[in-house]
C-alpha cells in the first residue's frame, strides 16, 4: 500500500527532497536505493512524528546516529540539529572506517585509494548544505 502523500513523513521527504539530509545520497535516483535504504529519522527522538521532526535519511546515516541529539538539542533550530548531527555521522562514519578497510583485506579485496562514495569528500557535505538551501 502506498503511503499517503500527506502523511509526516512523506511530507518530510517531500521537503528533503528524497536526499538523505546528513550525507547527499540521492534515494530516489533508483528504486534500490528508495526500497533499501530510505528511512525516516526523527531527528529528536522523543519529540515524535512530526514533519518538522522529521529528516529523510539513507539507511547508514541513520544506523550511524542511533539515538544521538547534540548536546544544547532543546534551545537548536531544525538546521542546528542537521548540523550537529551530520558532524556526529562524520565522525562516526570514520570510526568504523578501519572496520571496514580490516573485512574487506580478509574478504581478499584489494585496498580502496579512496573512500566510496558518497561519504567521501567534505566536497559530499557541501553539496547536501546547497541542496538544503
Ligand atoms: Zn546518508
Amino acid at each position: 500500500m502506498a503511503a499517503k502523500a500527506d502523511s509526516w513523513y512523506v511530507r518530510g521527504q517531500i521537503r528533503d527532497g528524497g536526499y538523505c539530509v546528513y550525507c547527499g545520497l540521492d534515494l530516489l535516483s533508483d528504486v534500490g536505493l528508495y526500497w533499501a535504504f530510505l528511512q525516516n529519522d526523527h531527528v529528536v527522538p522523543s519529540r515524535g512524528d512530526t514533519v518538522e521532526n522529521h529528516a529523510t535519511a539513507c539507511a547508514c546515516c541513520n544506523s550511524l546516529k542511533h539515538f544521538f541529539v547534540p548536546p544544547g538539542f532543546e534551545t537548536m533550530s531544525r538546521d542546528e540539529l542537521i548540523a550537529a548531527i551530520r558532524e556526529y555521522i562524520v565522525w562516526k562514519r570514520a570510526e568504523k572506517m578501519a572496520e571496514f578497510h580490516e573485512r574487506r583485506r580478509l574478504c581478499g579485496r584489494a585496498p580502496l585509494d579512496a573512500l566510496p562514495a558518497p561519504w567521501a569528500q567534505d566536497a559530499t557535505l557541501a553539496s547536501v548544505d546547497q541542496t538544503l538551501d
